[in-house]
């Protein structure tokens, strides 16, 4: 038992994996942050792209050697086909260059996938119509290693369980019809064939989710900062764009608030830097124990913080800031309480047409509550909401 449980867990070490967190990201997406989503989508687009442009080039130059070596007019029943084929990789590479979605990748790698398959349906078909010998059905049997071929490239994307099931069953199925019903190959030679293609199934299997596990690991290194937890700056970035996208798409709100920390170089010059260190390092701790699931918190710079609301207006949005005033960032080495000053924008009432502009708003709404005295959150109605106000009411309550 221990031995199994052993072995089971070097399988799981080997493809990165120490958490059920970790192994439920490699059996599906549903859990993959939006960043890991688009990374993704752009990966598969780009290796499409690469498969589709370089097979449809070569498929249409195999036509020479086809000429060669095969009697008319089955070269040119082949010629037609392979003609036909290079114009639907072709088409499959152009559409990798439009928008970058994630299911638009896994639509493409469908097609990318099932295309050959076909075309060795057919040209199979065709080529089992003559008498071939020699070199001619030598040329013939590397047709019948295009399924080999396929199921190899699987290995180079980055698929979860899921869905390299969903692309290697059906694929699994076609080679079993073609090896059992359509190929009359005999029993022994049908099972090598099976075997073979299982074997090179599982090692696209193991490559394909350690790409994957090795992409959300470099993804979410370079995405989290890691004193405080929050997003770093540049994957702020593409989670603004990403996010302010979606709200306009769904005809939703969006809210942003600006976030920075008050007198934070005077806790620097008197306490040093290390003291400093922990009181960033609490103050990503209460945003992120405060904010909703769906909210996201950006580091954008020394001790300043973007916090991004998704659907919420700016009263909603100050919902979840008031919770976090009266929660409290902790408290200076002094005994005073941190605080901040922060300004929120939001998407409707401000006629926000540009993340820029959600983000500039903020921002300036943020230097006027420092102009304001600090301490306070200023928002789209003007309403000044401060910081001592939420004290008193934790004091009240508590
Ligand atoms: P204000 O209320 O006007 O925002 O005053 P402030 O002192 O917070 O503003 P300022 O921008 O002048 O200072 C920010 C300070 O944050 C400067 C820098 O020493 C400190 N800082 C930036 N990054 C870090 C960090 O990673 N660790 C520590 N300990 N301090 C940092
Ligand atoms: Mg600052
Ligand atoms: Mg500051």
């Amino acid at each position: 038992m221990k031995f199994l449980a052993n072995s089971l867990k070097s399988i799981c070490s080997a493809f990165g994996v120490h958490t059920w967190d970790q192994a439920y990201e490699l059996l599906c997406g549903n859990r993959h942050t939006l960043s890991i989503q688009q990374h993704r989508g752009e990966l598969l687009l780009n290796r499409i792209f690469f498969f589709a442009s370089t097979f449809a080039v070569l498929t249409p130059a195999w036509v020479l050697v086809d000429w060669l070596i095969f009697p008319w007019p089955l070269w040119v029943e082949l010629a037609v086909l392979r003609f036909f084929a290079g114009a639907v990789f072709l088409a499959i590479a152009w559409q990798t260059r439009r928008d970058a979605s994630l299911m638009r990748a896994r639509l493409l790698l469908i097609a990318l996938l099932f295309l050959p398959y076909m075309f060795y349906f057919v040209a199979d078909s065709m080529l089992s119509g003559y008498e071939l010998s020699g070199i001619q059905s030598a040329t013939a049997d590397i047709y019948r290693l295009l399924p080999f071929v396929i199921i190899a490239g699987l290995s180079l994307f980055p698929l979860t369980l899921i869905e390299f099931g969903f692309y290697a069953l059906p694929l699994l199925a076609l080679t079993l019809y073609s090896v059992f019903a359509v190929t009359a190959v005999e029993l022994n030679g049908a099972i090598s064939t099976v075997w073979l293609f299982l074997l090179i199934l599982g090692v696209s299997l193991i490559s394909s989710l350690n790409q994957l596990r090795y992409m959300i690991s470099l993804t979410s290194q370079a995405s989290y900062d890691v004193l405080t937890g929050a997003l770093t700056r540049r994957a702020g970035i593409e989670a603004m764009e990403l996010q302010f996208r979606l709200a306009r798409i769904r005809g939703e709100n969006i809210s942003l608030a600006f976030f920075d920390l008050d007198h934070f170089k005077s806790l620097n010059d008197s306490h040093g830097h290390q003291a400093g260190d922990m009181a960033l390092r609490k103050t990503g701790d209460r945003i992120r124990e405060t904010l909703r699931k769906i909210d996201t918190v950006i580091r954008w710079g020394g001790e300043e913080f973007i916090l991004i609301f998704p659907g919420a207006d700016c009263i909603e949005a100050r919902v979840v800031l008031g919770r976090l005033m009266q929660a409290g960032l902790g408290k200076r080495p002094d005994g005073s309480p941190l605080t901040a000053s922060i300004g929120v924008a939001e998407l409707r009432k401000d006629k926000i047409r540009h993340w820029k502009e959600l983000l500039a708003l903020a921002d300036s709404r943020m230097y006027r509550a420092k102009d304001a005295g600090r301490a306070c959150c200023l928002d789209s109605h003007e309403d000044e909401l401060r910081w001592d106000w939420c004290a008193d009411t934790v004091n009240e309550t508590g």
